[in-house]
């Protein structure tokens, strides 16, 4: 059977490590520029700026991979859901991702 609207959904493992990578890299430079602007800062310690791009894409991974995309249970809005859970931006409920999938709490 064709579902061409629940693939369109899924959320695969080269799209969860992309997310990582991205969510690490965005906080490495963010602190790479602020350790650059403290003037303070000893320049031979911003090598230590690769490793924690490399830590920072692993946590992003990490985290990444059980997050859950899918309707709110509720009121069946697309979002994506991390296992930390968050609160719907529509009708404020409660989500949580178990399993890759959206629950209630
Ligand atoms: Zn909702």
């Amino acid at each position: 059977m064709d579902l061409p609207d629940e693939q369109s959904l899924e959320y695969t493992v080269p799209m969860r490590i992309f997310g990582g990578v991205a969510w690490g890299s965005v906080l490495t430079i963010t602190v790479g520029s602020i350790l650059v602007i403290i003037p303070q800062y000893p320049r031979p310690w911003l090598w230590v700026v690769p490793g924690l791009w490399v830590g920072l894409s692993l946590l992003g991974i990490t985290l990444q991979w059980s997050v859950a995309r899918g309707a709110c249970p509720k009121c069946g809005l697309e979002q994506t859901v991390p296992s930390l859970g968050k609160r719907c931006p529509e009708c404020r409920s409660y989500l949580k991702a178990v399993d890759r999938k959206i629950i209630r709490y």
